[in-house]
């Protein structure tokens, strides 16, 4: 009886880390190919923890904060991805700026930068190798 007590909360924390993928994989269907492990990179977080919190943030804002909160974010084109600060990234709405603030990285501060697709707007974040 205490074995399968002491068992529970590990079932339990597979169980939910598994459902943080497959929701990730059945919402995002660019990602579905992705492995585990490359959508922790592609969010950048480190950890299923991390992942999950930033799923629920992202519910919250989307579910409960009011409409004139949403106008605005869709006013600055921003939207609910983070960087590894846990700061909002900047939304690039156009390839072509993308590429260009990639160059302009990498002329100045040497730093190589990659564009990809944003999950949840039209638009590319930037982020590095
Ligand atoms: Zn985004």
């Amino acid at each position: 009886m205490s074995l399968k007590k002491t068992l529970k909360p590990i079932k339990k924390r597979i169980k939910n880390s598994n459902t943080a993928f497959a929701t990730i994989k059945r919402v995002y269907r660019h990602l579905s190919m992705y492995t585990d492990k490359e959508i922790l990179k592609y969010y950048h977080v480190d950890n299923i923890e991390e992942l999950e919190e930033h799923i629920e943030s992202i519910k919250k804002t989307l579910l409960y904060d009011n409409q004139s909160k949403r106008d605005k974010l869709e006013d600055i084109d921003s939207c609910f991805c983070l960087d590894g600060k846990k700061e909002f990234k900047y939304l690039y709405k156009s390839r072509k700026d993308a590429q260009k603030q990639i160059e302009y990285t990498y002329r100045s501060k040497k730093i190589r930068l990659k564009l990809y697709p944003c999950p949840y707007h039209l638009g590319w974040h930037l982020s590095r190798y």
